[in-house]
């Protein structure tokens, strides 16, 4: 079994009190990293601290800090930059999660909705990576991963806006590779499918049939979408490719994508 000790090592989640981010920090926090999760809701924040609080390398305390930022805030994120370098004084991985998707078709999206879908999708990326790469750079071994979806290569009629800003953040990803790869900071990104998280509970409280469980919801969403696995996936089947991208696991893969899917990718 291949083990990796990420002793020593601090990881930045942002988005970490929900779904894929945490999922992803329970994984790394495991691994013995020092992670550091924001969100928008203080109280989330407060209440995923306790749930982690036994989680850590065996025999060891956890050394998570969870702050309030919206990553869309230029203030809040170098505030909790400097929080981290204050705490931790280093980060060596870098994980985009924060965000949601937008249902909308192009009739019935706004000028205001397209211009909140790119800014959330470019800018949730952009503001935090600016402001860790001073200390990315001072790291023997930095990564950044981003969460996509595979909206970005495959739109969706109902995701218009999404659609069209993830493919720009697929773009975005590959030229931030190219650009910091003479500095050895790779920048790899997950292409999603459908993922049980927070945001597809809130669909499945707005939208289920009366009387309809999670489970025949779910079943059935992956029944009409053409899912090959026959299932959403859960948030700690991103979490692990999230880890791989982030460790030195793939040390010699940078400026690419894992599709985590369930097979529903149409093209080869
Ligand atoms: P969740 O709703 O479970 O988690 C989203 C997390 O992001 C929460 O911690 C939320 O906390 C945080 N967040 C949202 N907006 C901001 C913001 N502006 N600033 C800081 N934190 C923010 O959803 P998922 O785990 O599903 O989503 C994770 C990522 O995966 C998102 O980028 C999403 O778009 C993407 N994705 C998910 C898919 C899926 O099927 N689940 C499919 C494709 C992409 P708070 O609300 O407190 O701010």
């Amino acid at each position: 079994m291949i083990s990796i000790d990420l002793s020593g090592q601090v990881a930045v989640v942002t988005g970490g009190s929900s779904g894929i981010g945490l999922a992803t920090a329970r994984l790394l926090l495991r691994a013995g990293a020092s992670v550091a999760i924001c969100g928008r809701d203080e109280a989330r924040l407060r209440e995923v601290e306790g749930s982690l609080a036994d989680t850590g390398k065996e025999g060891e305390k956890p050394l998570l800090l969870a702050q309030r930022c919206d990553v869309l805030s230029e203030e809040d994120v170098s505030g909790f930059e400097a929080t981290v370098r204050a705490r931790f004084g280093r980060t060596d991985m870098l994980v985009n999660n924060a965000g949601q998707g937008r249902v909308s078709t192009f009739a019935n999206t706004s000028d205001e909705a397209w211009r909140e879908e790119l800014e959330l999708k470019y800018f949730g990326v952009i503001r935090p990576t600016r402001a860790f790469l001073p200390l990315l750079r001072a790291s023997p071994n930095p990564s950044i991963v981003c969460v996509n979806s595979l909206l970005a290569m495959q739109p969706e009629r109902h995701m218009v806006a999404t659609s069209s800003a993830r493919a720009g953040l697929l773009n975005l990803t590959k030229s931030l590779a190219n650009e910091l790869a003479p500095e050895r900071i790779r920048v790899n990104s997950i292409l999603i499918g459908i993922v049980e998280s927070g945001q597809w509970r809130r669909r499945f409280e707005s939208q289920a049939k009366p009387g309809q469980s999670w489970e025949e919801w779910t079943a059935a969403l992956a029944r009409e979408k053409n899912i090959p696995l026959g299932r959403f996936g859960r948030p700690e089947e991103a979490a692990q490719a999230l880890f791989y991208l982030s460790t030195s696991l793939s040390s010699y893969t940078t400026g690419s994508h894992i599709e985590v899917s369930g097979g529903v990718a149409r093209h080869v």
